[in-house]
């Protein structure tokens, strides 16, 4: 499961592990985006990410975090990644799981044909998207769609919140609460400036 991991919310794990269960997948490995191109904001520095996305797996024995994108110089491309994995695992039946926002932006991907060869795409459910604008592209009967559990959690609303001094409280796991506020991740430029409290 790629992602930008910014942070890592309870969407994120409850996806991960009703695809797990109802794939019968071995493991689901988490894989943070080391510098995302298709992101235009500043994304938090890849290794305070990586470390938010063990926090938030470390008690499943199911779940590992892969260090591939986070090590990677300069941008990295999904086809990258599903290509070292095959070469690591090549004998394994690999998914590639997103959300369905994400699998509509596939076409636009380096590479995207040999990424549908590499691993089976698996969307995830998401509330506000479905895969129906992938009808015309002719690559939706590739993609498996995994009904999940709405939850209409974003890491852009948890770090709109935690800027905000509004509530987090179980929309991401304890532990990356703690680590967000502990390393000032999302306060407010006065915040990181030191001019303003965290609340
Ligand atoms: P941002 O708001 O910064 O874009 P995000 O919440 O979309 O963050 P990403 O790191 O962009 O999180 O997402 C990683 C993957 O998880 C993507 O494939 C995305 O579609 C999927 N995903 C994210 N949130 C959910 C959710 N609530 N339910 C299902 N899938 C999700
Ligand atoms: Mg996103």
């Amino acid at each position: 499961m790629g992602g930008t991991f910014d942070p890592i919310h309870l969407g994120h794990l409850v996806a991960a592990e009703q695809i797990r269960a109802d794939l019968a997948l071995d493991e689901v490995v988490f894989i943070p985006a080391g510098a995302p191109w298709q992101k235009a904001r500043e994304v938090t520095p890849a290794e305070h990410r990586y470390l938010m996305t063990v926090l938030a797996t470390a008690a499943n024995p199911a779940f590992s975090v892969s260090r591939v994108e986070v090590d990677a110089p300069g941008p990295t491309y999904t086809v990258d990644t599903l290509r070292a994995l095959r070469e690591r695992l090549p004998d394994e039946d690999l998914f590639f799981i997103t959300g369905a926002d994400a699998i509509l932006s596939i076409l636009t991907w380096r590479d995207a044909t040999e990424c549908l060869e590499l691993a089976e795409f698996v969307a995830a459910t998401r509330p506000g998207h479905d895969l129906s604008d992938l009808e015309e592209t002719g690559v939706r009967e590739k993609v498996m769609a995994v009904d999940v559990p709405a939850l209409a959690i974003s890491s852009t609303d948890v770090r709109e919140r935690i800027a905000a001094g509004r509530p987090v409280t179980y929309l991401i796991p304890r532990e990356v609460e703690q680590y967000a506020r502990k390393h000032g991740l999302y306060g407010t430029e006065r915040q990181r400036l030191g001019i303003d409290q965290p609340r």
